[in-house]
């Protein structure tokens, strides 16, 4: 059998679906942040579909309590790095799939990536790295599939930048419930006895079977620009089988997608403050979380410095760098005294 027809009768029940185009499958290119349980369900789908490139990115290795939800990971896997065991796991699979593996930080991985990938598919446990990835997404104008799952419930957004609400626009998440990452290669025997360990979250495979098939589904529709993109908030309920859509708005005044963000936001500022001053009030206001950097005239500002004394200006530009953005806030401090 001609190569061609033999590549093709592997996708041939897929291929009767009048709305599929498989080359446009294998044209695809899907970046997906974090191989946890809902990162697993998602490559796994694709990589059956054939897609196209497969950019799996996760700095964690494999513990004992992943495998009763993540489906790439097997016994013999535990303590080897998740995305290096996920990419032979998933070439073996298919072939056909061009998989390449990040064993880092998603903030670690050149930009470039991003700007390569056709969708980007959030598998995250941190909420620090999901506001990052949104951030990135909507900077480089590619959708975000988000997903995520708490014990029983679930719940799917999908991003498409400007168009629809960004996770920054309306955080949903209550972040105590978001679970601690796992063990990041070497950093076990690291750890003193004054950290605290925050207790795991409740996860069903069941529930990340169905999220991330959600999450999956979008992609593919996404790729094929087919069917209706889900553009409201989509919570799910295992216990009480029930699918809820929420209606989301997009925020004008949002960080990362609202129209200030690229011209710079006004900031109402009292010269007499200290930076310590400036930075709590942005915690405050725009739920900017510590550490950042407050830079000013080009040089980061220690706390204790007060505004007045670095000379800033009515309407002064300052930017504010912190691992939960991909780039640097813009703000204008007007200028006023309390
Ligand atoms: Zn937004």
């Amino acid at each position: 059998m001609p190569k061609k027809a033999r590549k093709e009768s592997r996708y041939e029940r897929q291929i009767l679906l009048k709305e599929w185009d498989q080359q446009k499958i294998r044209n695809g290119k899907v970046f997906i942040a974090g191989m946890g349980a809902l990162g697993c369900v998602v490559a796994l789908d694709l990589v059956l579909m054939g897609i196209g490139k497969l950019i799996i990115c996760d700095f964690d290795t494999i513990e004992k309590s992943n495998l009763s939800r993540q489906m790439l990971f097997q016994e013999s896997d535990i303590n080897k790095s998740k995305v290096t065991v996920a990419q032979k796991y998933l070439i073996d699979l298919n072939p056909d799939v061009e998989i390449i593996a990040f064993n880092k930080e998603i903030q670690e991985v050149n930009p470039k990536i991003y700007e390569e990938s056709d969708v980007i598919v959030d598998g995250l446990d941190t909420f620090e790295a999901r506001r990052w990835l949104n951030s990135i997404s909507v900077d480089k104008n590619k959708p975000l599939v988000h997903g995520g799952m708490y014990g029983w419930l679930g719940n799917v957004q999908v991003v498409i930048p400007f168009k629809t609400p960004c996770l920054d626009c309306q955080p949903l998440l209550p972040q105590e419930r978001l679970q601690k990452p796992c063990t990041p290669p070497g950093k076990k025997r690291k750890k003193t006895k004054k950290v605290k360990k925050a207790p795991k979250m409740p996860s069903l495979l069941t529930i990340s079977t169905i999220i991330g098939g959600i999450q999956a589904q979008e992609t593919v529709k996404l790729i094929l620009g087919v069917g209706k993109l889900l553009d409201n908030f989509l919570f799910y309920d295992g216990l009480s089988q029930t699918f809820t859509l929420m209606k989301l708005n997009q925020n004008s005044n949002c960080i990362v997608c609202g129209k200030n963000r690229i011209k710079g936001v006004d900031f109402s500022v009292d010269p007499r403050d200290t930076v310590r001053d400036l930075k709590d009030r942005l915690i405050m206001t725009l739920d900017i979380k510590e550490p950042m950097k407050v830079i000013v005239k080009g040089i980061i500002r220690n706390d204790n410095v007060k505004l007045n004394k670095i000379g800033i200006q009515n309407k002064e530009s300052i930017l504010i760098i912190n691992k939960e953005m991909a780039k640097p806030l813009k703000i204008y401090a007007i200028l006023h005294e309390k």
